[in-house]
């Protein structure tokens, strides 16, 4: 008998229907001889319309009630969920975040896990329950409901697939897996049926829109392997494991595209110890996120530094960036918000030569221009125009050997 989180996201749990669908496969996984937590999502955009809701109510928003607005979607779900599987004969509970015994810091709208206790759901299920578990929440240490960020309900269900010592933990989504790339950039795209905890680390961090990186992170570091598949189709997805040091890797598993981010360029700034310190403690103490990093080789003394943040960060950053021109030196501050980035990722990659000629080579084959260059042991990363990404994305896919055959 296996233990088994199931975690159905908002498409998953998006009308009476699909509810229904959920629980009978909770029944058969059950009639299967296995164990089963449930963690659920809001259904559909519901999160989306209630922070709407909430800008129609009122131009301030205090995070502890925005999370006590926001934690209300899972709790339909999860109630949902729980009558759909007592019409299908299946005893269940439901709990919030908070008595699940996920216990958060204070940090309103983005928390960290600290701690999990789950008792509560040990108990259920020593009873023979289903313990249906309201994703994307917690209570914090001054007891005050907290949310863990967007798509925060992966997190729960890997944070207590680790808890609980899972054997492993399913994320039911309305794509069928993981893919070589996005199906809707790549026709030819095809479904992984394996990839590694640090390819996925890299994908979910340059585009891959399927899990969110937080959640790969803590699945790597507690060892909880993910299978991300359809509620739609029930069929086998992608697994995500720990490398498998007997298998031969591929150079190349996926190629990932981005257009989240833009780029700031402060040019003119001295070529001397401090400026870059100066210039990204700035933007750190603000909370900024920085990406790609390049700086060019000085001239005359003068040096230019570009970097990538997210769009919605783009205001912030610049101001900053002006904020600290002068003390810095910078003759000016620019933005772009027209680039996008296109990265391809594997793990066979730390042992072929080549594999960045060949990037290189395709893009400039079809006149792309490549304005940013960054790399880690398995990826590749090029920031070119936003208007030649997807065409970027299906040349690599073919160059690499990707495409699936028609
Ligand atoms: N409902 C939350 C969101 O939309 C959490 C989740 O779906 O994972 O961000
Ligand atoms: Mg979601």
């Amino acid at each position: 008998m296996s233990l088994v989180v199931q975690k159905y996201g908002g498409t998953s749990v998006g009308d009476a229907e699909r509810i229904r669908a959920v629980a009978d496969h909770v029944a058969r996984t059950r009639e299967a001889g296995d164990q089963v937590v449930v963690v659920v999502s809001a259904m559909g955009k519901f999160t989306d319309d209630l922070i709407r809701l909430a800008d129609d109510v009122s131009p301030t928003r205090p995070p502890r009630e925005l999370d006590m607005l926001l934690t209300s979607g899972e709790r339909i779900s999860m109630a949902l969920v729980c009558m759909a599987l007592a019409a299908r004969g299946v005893e269940s509970a439901s709990f919030t975040g908070s008595q699940a015994g996920i216990i958060t810091d204070t940090d309103h709208t983005r928390a960290k896990i600290l701690e999990i206790r789950p008792t509560r759901i040990d108990e259920a299920l020593a009873e023979g329950l289903v313990p249906v578990v309201a994703g994307f929440q917690g209570v914090s240490t001054d007891r005050d409901i907290t949310t863990l960020g967007r798509g925060g309900s992966d997190v729960t269900a890997v944070a207590l697939a680790a808890a609980l010592s899972a054997d492993v933990c399913e994320i039911y989504t309305d794509v069928t897996g993981v893919f070589s790339a996005d199906p809707r950039v790549v026709s030819r795209a095809r479904r992984l049926p394996r990839v590694s905890f640090d390819e996925m680390m890299e994908i979910a961090a340059t585009g891959g829109r399927v899990l969110m990186l937080r959640s790969v992170e803590l699945a790597r570091r507690h060892h909880v392997p993910l299978h991300v598949r359809s509620s739609f189709t029930w069929e086998p997805g992608t697994w995500i494991v720990e490398e498998d040091p007997t298998m031969e890797e591929a150079v190349v598993t996926a190629i990932t595209d981005d257009t989240s981010e833009a780029k700031i360029t402060v040019g003119g700034v001295p070529d001397r110890p401090g400026v870059a310190a100066r210039l990204f403690r700035a933007l750190a103490d603000r909370g900024i996120n920085v990406d790609m990093i390049v700086q060019n080789t000085g001239a005359n003394g003068l040096t230019d530094i570009s970097f990538t943040v997210a769009a919605t960060d783009l205001d912030a950053a610049s101001d900053t960036c002006r904020e600290v021109q002068r003390e810095i030196g910078a003759a000016q501050v620019t933005s772009d918000d027209d680039i996008g980035r296109v990265s391809i990722v594997g793990a066979g990659m730390k042992s072929s030569p080549g594999v960045t000629a060949l990037m290189f080579e395709t893009l400039s084959e079809h006149g792309i221009n490549i304005e940013m260059i960054s790399t880690s042991s398995i990826r590749i990363s090029c920031v070119v125009r936003t208007s030649r990404v997807a065409e970027s994305v299906r040349l690599l896919h073919s160059a690499f050997g990707l495409d699936a055959a028609s």
